[in-house]
């Protein structure tokens, strides 16, 4: 114990400036999705509200199409989604998700056609 205080003060802060400044090592770290909306169909939106384990996703349909809700704040970003579809789903990386109202972390993006 005594040594790690007598290193702290010879080699100042070892910590990084986070939250001040962005840290570098935040690209790595594992963030929810972003979607593309022009990938997804209802088709793709089905598989992946299967294949989340977390039930982050979920179709609804609706008398002109559907749309995919997506609640952020159930995410675990376990990547299983962008691995099912890697066309229509990436990595947002965001993992700054606080909230104060529940209801922000809810995402509705609507479902084109599968004709087109
Ligand atoms: S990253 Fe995992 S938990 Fe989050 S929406 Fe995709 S499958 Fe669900």
């Amino acid at each position: 114990m005594t040594l790690w205080f007598v290193r702290g003060l010879r080699r100042g802060v070892v910590t990084t400036r986070y939250p001040a400044r962005p840290d570098e090592s935040a690209r790595f770290l594992p963030a929810p999705p972003a979607f593309r909306p022009g990938a997804l169909t209802l088709a793709v939106a089905g598989r992946l509200a299967e294949t989340c384990p977390s039930g982050a996703l979920h179709v609804v349909q609706e008398e002109d199409g559907g749309v995919l809700v997506f609640d952020v704040g159930r995410c675990t970003a376990c990547g299983r989604c962008a691995a099912e579809a890697p066309q229509a789903v990436t990595s947002s990386g965001a993992f700054e998700l606080a909230a104060t109202d529940r209801s922000v972390l809810i995402k509705r993006i609507t479902l084109r056609g599968e004709e087109q």
